[in-house]
């Protein structure tokens, strides 16, 4: 295959007309030493050859999707500035791009008024909603589901915040009874519901967790880190659309434009409902914010500088693919989701695999079928590795066996969890490829 290079002429033209608005300064050179420039630059583009092949359909893996071009001409154009959107002083046009990039995402979930901003990742977006959490509820319970990220764990011992995790049901979704338990018996300050877990795409059952919240009265945390955009597709399952559609009634939003939303990493999203949680953010730094009375976005983040690059190729991103439903972007989004229906019904037809349940979003769980757990577990992992040889790069993940309720009738149970593929269809190209990606798999199951 041949990398997408059209990009490239492009890019020349867009810095010529960044450079038009600077024609008025004073020429200066600038000293490169141009033999020894060329001669690392070939070096690096070596050395990055050692990778799996990310962006090609064939990468079936891992939760990794390419940059559209917009983004990745946007973000490079903006290196001739290296803005930072600490401030107004650092990043004027950046960061005012990151105000409107980040209201179209708060409206994309409903929301016309928000306070949010931009982060390095859905770490640090979801640090944010958790300390903000800790704050308004000081020393109560954080609540997430065992199968949400595994960071939130970490961010409460950070935080000094005590946390539980709640076990999931058999479609790794937050278990309703053993979280009103919880409820009933201890004080929990806040809820995380995962929108899209991270191994699955499994989708926490929001409407009846709103219900809970009137009950018992406690701040609700959406960790749509992978998940968020999928609330402009409309081909996902009914319980999986409701419980996007009350995405709005939560108290904060973390998303990540890194994961779904066409951005090279270091582009996350953190938004609250109230933006008078704005308040817990006040610091008084010595040397910023005098360019502006306006809001400098350092005001209301916990990172200062940032990369103001990552606002602009996201704010290109939304000018090109705006994120309405029935839109391109969101067409994409049904074809991954489409993608991983189909693999999922070709395995789940097919006496050679087990399927864990069906997909909620678009990430596939499989695994070779053998007589015991502990044989599919071993087949797994032997498939992963035959799979690369074949150039089909697949992921390899630990998941409790109840996953696999019916299929796994009739295996022997030597064990609760079950190593396992995880494929997740991220690139709209996929469904194109599935046919591909699955004469591979069926090959190799002989
Ligand atoms: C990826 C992910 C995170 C962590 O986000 P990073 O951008 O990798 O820091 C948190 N929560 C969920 C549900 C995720 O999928």
């Amino acid at each position: 295959m041949k990398l997408d290079k059209r990009g490239i002429p492009l890019l020349e033209e867009a810095v010529r007309v960044l450079e038009e608005g600077f024609s008025h300064l004073p020429d200066v050179s600038f000293e490169v030493e141009h033999e020894s420039l060329v001669a690392v630059l070939r070096e690096t583009a070596e050395r990055l050859r050692d990778n799996y092949p990310y962006f090609h359909p064939l990468y079936a893996g891992q939760m990794l999707k390419p940059p559209h071009p917009i983004a990745h001409l946007a973000y490079m154009l903006a290196m001739w500035i290296n803005p930072n959107n600490h401030a107004l002083d650092g990043g004027r046009a950046s960061s005012h791009m990151e105000k409107e990039a980040v209201a179209e995402i708060a409206k994309m979930f409903g929301w016309e008024s928000h306070l949010g901003h931009l982060t390095g990742g859905g770490t640090l977006a979801n640090m944010e909603a958790l300390w903000i959490s800790g704050l308004l509820a000081p020393g109560k319970l954080i609540v997430a589901s065992e199968q949400a990220h595994y960071t939130h764990n970490r961010l409460t011992q950070v935080l000094k915040l005590p946390f539980r995790a709640v076990a999931t049901d058999e479609r790794a979704r937050m278990d309703l009874n053993v979280l009103e338990d919880l409820l009933k018996k201890e004080e929990v300050g806040t809820v995380v519901a995962t929108l899209g877990t991270t191994a699955t795409g499994s989708v926490d059952p929001l409407p009846e967790i709103l219900g809970l919240k009137e009950k018992y009265g406690f701040r609700l945390h959406a960790d749509a880190a992978y998940g968020g955009y999928f609330t402009l597709a409309e081909n996902l399952p009914e319980e999986t659309m409701a419980a996007y559609r009350r995405l709005g009634a939560v108290d904060s939003i973390v998303v990540d434009p890194h994961k779904h939303g066409l951005q090279p990493y270091g582009c996350g999203c953190v938004l609250f409902r109230d933006p008078s949680v704005g308040r817990f953010y006040k610091h008084d730094s010595p040397y910023t914010y005098f360019s502006s009375k306006e809001l400098h976005l350092g005001e209301i983040s916990l990172e200062c500088s940032r990369a103001g690059a990552s606002a602009v190729a996201l704010w290109a991103t939304q000018r090109l693919f705006p994120l309405v439903r029935g839109g391109v972007f969101a067409g994409m989004l049904e074809r991954c989701r489409a993608a991983a229906v189909k693999l999922y019904d070709k395995l789940s037809a097919d006496s050679r695999f087990v399927t864990a349940f069906p997909p909620e979003l678009d990430i596939v769980i499989w695994a070779p079928k053998r007589g015991k757990v502990s044989e599919i577990s071993r087949a797994s992992a032997a498939m992963f590795e035959a799979a690369a040889e074949r150039e089909l790069h697949l992921a390899l993940a630990a998941l409790p066996v109840k996953f696999f309720e019916g299929p796994m009738a009739g295996v022997e149970r030597d064990g609760e969890t079950v190593t396992c593929l995880r494929s997740c269809l991220m690139k709209p190209e996929h469904l194109d490829w599935v046919d591909k990606i699955y004469e591979i798999i069926g090959d190799l199951a002989g």
